[in-house]
């Protein structure tokens, strides 16, 4: 059976979970779409964050008296399951988080022994079912998959923003079997919140990018370019458009697929992009060979922006008292020889954050940096949850499991 999808359109405005009158809650089953795809190492949790901030929707409908059975993926798994990659160590962090401990859990997702701890299910009750991707049918987004998950509940609700460009069963499956598709507190604060930087940002609109994946930064490079006033480029983004130029970049990472595009970019909008003006550069990953200089020689490649770069770079930061978004690192920051541009980034943009700027950061990478660069989450006015997801929802470009969900409107004559 072919999934039949309902257009709702990318800008109009989704239901959410406060949107539904509070007692229709009661005694209701609502299957959770979450992102807990956390680090975890030896059933030990590195970083919590996405965890944390799913938090306000379980509590919300807990509150209301509803069944909330947890659903997500975690890491790769390819459709087998695997003890490393199983979501039972997240239950503990869930019950210190929510402050209680009869969280449930099942070890599959679908079949007789969910449908038996979904039927125990109390009102106010979790149930944390394992891992979705223990089913290669949930990457397939496979119908009959799709269905079985929907037969455990009465309502829908999406609050894995970063999960929500993808076509999975969870995600986007799921469509045509439930009556009731909202989006959770999560998915509502990450579309408000980019929504304004993509349509209405308060000016100037200064973009950060970076970072590897060259691919999702140019395409939405090319959307937002248009409304912003200044684009500063680092990392694989920045060195295909000096390699495009015919800037010699020697062996630094750049897609040349790209070079049409960017050529294209440069010339409608040279005057808005700040491109590397010296670099960090070093024959590999090892740090022995770094130097600091203004041209790349052959065989190096660039790991971080220079002195000059980030002088220039910074000063633009501070001096924004409007938006800046930033989505990927300057250079490979992991490795402390490579790192110092990015922290540098990092400290210039939470300046701003203090001197009144709207400061928005995408991408999981993009948070480790800041923590790198010692500022804290309340040192931004938002982090999202997404990579690809972040970047394609600010290329104007729908997003699967947000386009299923039930418009606003829908939702008001319903009830
Ligand atoms: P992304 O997920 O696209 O934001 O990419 C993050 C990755 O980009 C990090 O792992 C960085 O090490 C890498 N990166 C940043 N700058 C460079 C660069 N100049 N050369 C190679 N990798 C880079």
């Amino acid at each position: 059976m072919k999934n039949k999808i309902r257009k709702t359109g990318g800008n109009e405005s989704k239901a959410s979970i406060a949107d539904i009158p509070d007692e229709y809650f009661k005694g209701k089953k609502v299957f959770l779409r979450v992102d807990l795809n956390v680090p975890v190492k030896g059933g030990n949790i590195g970083e919590d964050f996405r965890i944390r901030r799913t938090i306000a929707s379980i509590d919300y409908l807990v509150k209301r008296g509803a069944l909330v059975i947890l659903a997500s993926h975690l890491g790769r798994p390819e459709g087998k399951p695997s003890a490393d990659l199983s979501l039972k160590p997240i239950r503990e962090r869930l019950s210190v988080l929510l402050d209680r401990e009869n969280i449930f859990f099942v070890d599959n997702c679908t079949g007789s022994d969910v449908r038996n701890a979904v039927n125990s299910l109390k009102s106010g009750d979790i149930l944390l079912l394992e891992n979705l991707r223990f089913h290669k049918s949930e990457t397939d987004n496979d119908v009959g998959f799709a269905r079985q998950l929907s037969s455990l509940a009465e309502i829908y609700v999406n609050d894995a923003f970063s999960t929500s460009h993808r076509k999975h069963a969870s995600t986007y499956g799921i469509e045509p079997f439930f009556d009731i598709k909202l989006a959770g507190f999560l998915v509502e604060k990450e579309i408000q919140i980019l929504s304004e930087v993509r349509d209405n940002p308060k000016r100037p609109l200064v973009l950060i990018i970076g970072g590897a994946k060259i691919k999702d930064k140019i395409a939405a490079l090319k959307h937002l370019i248009k409304k912003a006033d200044k684009v500063i480029l680092g990392g694989g983004p920045a060195y295909t458009f000096l390699a495009s130029e015919g800037v010699e970049v020697g062996k630094s990472l750049v897609d040349s697929s790209f070079f049409e595009t960017v050529r294209e970019i440069s010339s409608r909008y040279y005057d808005r992009i700040l491109l590397p003006i010296d670099h960090v550069v070093a024959l590999d990953e090892n740090a022995g060979s770094k130097m600091l200089t203004d041209r790349i020689p052959e065989g190096y490649r660039a790991m971080d922006i220079g002195e000059k770069t980030t002088a220039v770079y910074t000063h633009e930061i501070m001096n924004s008292n409007g938006t800046i978004f930033w989505n990927g690192p300057m250079g490979v920051f992991e490795n402390d020889e490579f790192a110092r541009g990015t922290i540098d980034i990092a400290r210039a943009f939470s300046i701003a954050y203090w001197r009144g700027a709207r400061t928005v950061v995408g991408g999981g990478d993009t948070t480790a940096c800041l923590r790198k660069a010692e500022i804290l989450e309340t040192e931004v006015d938002f982090v999202s949850t997404g990579g690809g997801a972040t970047l394609l929802y600010l290329s104007g470009e729908e997003i699967p499991g947000i386009s299923i969900l039930d418009s606003l409107k829908e939702i008001k004559n319903r009830f």
